[in-house]
């Protein structure tokens, strides 16, 4: 078969993309949907030679314009089997090479039905697996890094249909670029994946006021392996949540009122109402639901609300609708002083009926400091004595931060006992619905929130629907502005090093689809 009849079999008759909340949406020219390496090959070369672009997209959870083309579009869920299981001597974990494209839930039941599971995730398990690696997707907690961190190695496809591999010690510029390549330098076609054996999550969830949060601070966030906090502004009041790995049997959370029909379309609708029709309703609405939801939950003096569930459930989470989402991360020794001033700012745009934020407001960390080790040797790390669920955090795949990678640059500690809250990244999301797919107006608060935590240097997760440093009049509400004028400053060397390793893998421009966006955010030149 030649490459342009592998490229019309691959093709679909799907007319448009969108992102998973709907935020935004385009009719690229092609759709391709290719189920082995061959006809990726085949697009990628036929790209080349017909002069177009390819825009790679996983599941569309990424909620910015990033994936936006009116060129083709290359979807990998076609190409999502396990290739190969390496279990490690120790027995302590297992190296498994997928085909990119695999969805993290696809992979979740693959790996359980072998008594495995992922060391960390994020907040769902929707996405693909080079999706997460591609956008620096984080979970929450101080003792695991970035998802990609239990990445072993890549294997990228090049605009030319090249193979290249790369790891901590083979290519490994090539693999901090391609850690966090944003689908620009190439397509993720391989991933190996250290995996553990499988594991209960025991978590315990508090109602807490925000003037506790600020008490339990210092330690909070080394006080369990996965911690999250959802801040709900109007109330005073946040949920803390707490987890450690564990073995003991399962036992449910607590009902969710608004995980039942009724409760989330009741919650839905008053969203509605406040956004359409009475904004000044919001505060008065997020503290009923709060009640609804979370009024018998045990509070902190009282010991909580404790659950017991597989890994996946415990740190996966319901997200509701369709949404915005802000999300910066920042030095977590800046936390009080950033939530002091955005509660300030909260308040006073409720007060003069300016603008109103929903709940809750994420706040997570993570631990993306890393040794910078080039080696792959786990040895050292796994601890023979130590039982499987009492090893906080990760068997890392790798040591190696991405190029741009937003976190900042603080310390390093290899004992995980020694880990304080100097060496932590705190990640603040700024969540606002969009109920029943009608947009909130999100422009002044995230103008105000970009503000306060860029001063403390903060940095957009790639993903999200940031507004910027690019300072233009925006031309609809919340437009995403671009990067662009502090770039350099923020990334410097490496951020050189990833467009000359762009440049260098893909010189025709194969993978500079959603050019603009890319340019708007410094990370391509205008006349490249
Ligand atoms: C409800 C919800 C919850 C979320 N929770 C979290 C969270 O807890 N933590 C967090 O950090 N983020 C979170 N995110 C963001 C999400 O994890 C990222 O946006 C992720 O990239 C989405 O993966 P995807 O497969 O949908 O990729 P897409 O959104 O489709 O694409 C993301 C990027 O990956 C590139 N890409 C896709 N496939 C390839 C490939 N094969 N090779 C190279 N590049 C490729 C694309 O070009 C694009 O640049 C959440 C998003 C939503 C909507």
């Amino acid at each position: 078969m030649s490459d342009l009849d592998k490229l019309k079999s691959a093709s679909i008759s799907k007319r448009f993309h969108q992102t998973w909340a709907n935020t935004f949406r385009c009719k690229p020219d092609r759709y391709v949907q290719p189920s082995t390496i061959d006809e990726i090959q085949a697009v990628v070369r036929q790209a080349q030679k017909q002069k177009r672009t390819v825009m790679l997209t996983g599941s569309g959870h990424s909620p910015s314009d990033m994936t936006m083309t009116s060129d083709w579009v290359m979807n990998l869920d076609k190409f999502k089997q396990a290739v190969s299981f390496k279990p490690h001597h120790s027995g302590k974990f297992t190296d498994v090479t997928v085909e990119a494209g695999i969805r993290i839930f696809q992979l979740n039941e693959i790996l359980a039905k072998r008594g495995l599971a992922i060391q960390n995730l994020g907040s769902i398990s929707d996405q693909s697996i080079a999706g997460i690696i591609s956008t620096g997707t984080h979970g929450a907690s101080a003792y695991h890094g970035l998802v990609s961190q239990q990445i072993v190695n890549l294997t990228i496809m090049i605009a030319s249909g090249e193979l290249i591999t790369c790891s901590p010690t083979e290519n490994p510029i090539l693999f901090r670029a391609a850690m966090l390549s944003l689908g620009k330098l190439g397509i993720i076609v391989y991933a190996t994946i250290r995996t553990v054996p499988s594991y209960t999550i025991h978590s315990c969830q508090e109602v807490i006021t925000f003037d506790q949060l600020f008490k339990l601070w210092p330690t909070l966030w080394t006080s369990s392996e996965f911690v999250r906090v959802w801040w709900f502004p109007y109330t005073r009041k946040c949920i803390l949540w707490r987890a450690n790995k564990s073995n003991k049997p399962l036992s449910p959370p607590r009902p969710s009122w608004y995980g039942t029909w009724v409760g989330r379309k009741f919650y839905e609708a008053l969203l509605w109402f406040a956004v359409n029709l009475y904004p000044a309703a919001t505060p008065g609405i997020e503290k009923w639901v709060f009640n609804q939801q979370y009024g018998k939950t045990v509070t902190y003096e009282n010991g909580g609300s404790e659950a017991v569930q597989g890994s996946v459930d415990g740190l996966n989470m319901d997200c509701l609708f369709s949404q915005f989402v802000n999300e910066w991360g920042m030095p977590l020794s800046s936390g009080l002083d950033v939530l002091e001033q955005l509660e300030s700012a909260i308040n006073k745009a409720a007060l003069n009926d300016e603008f109103y934020v929903h709940a809750p407001i994420e706040v997570r960390c993570s631990n993306t400091t890393s040794s910078g080790s080039l080696t792959d040797d786990v040895e050292d790390i796994i601890d023979p004595n130590t039982s499987d669920i009492s090893q906080k955090g990760a068997i890392p795949g790798n040591n190696l931060k991405p190029l741009l990678d937003i976190t900042p640059e603080l310390s390093y500690t290899a004992n995980q006992d020694e880990i304080t809250n100097d060496n932590l990244t705190l990640y603040i999301n700024a969540t606002m619905y969009r109920p029943f797919g009608f947009n909130s107006p999100v422009g002044k608060w995230y103008r105000i929130f970009e503000d306060i935590v860029y001063a403390v240097g903060g940095k957009p997760h790639w993903a999200k629907n940031f507004i910027g440093t690019l300072d233009v009049e925006p031309t609809y509400d919340g437009q995403m502005q671009g990067l662009k004028p502090t770039m350099d400053e923020w990334y410097g060397e490496n951020l050189q090093t990833w467009k000359s390793l762009r440049r260098k893998y893909d010189p025709d421009g194969v993978f500079l689809s959603g050019k603009e966006w890319a340019v708007r955010n410094g990370l391509v030149d205008e006349d490249e």
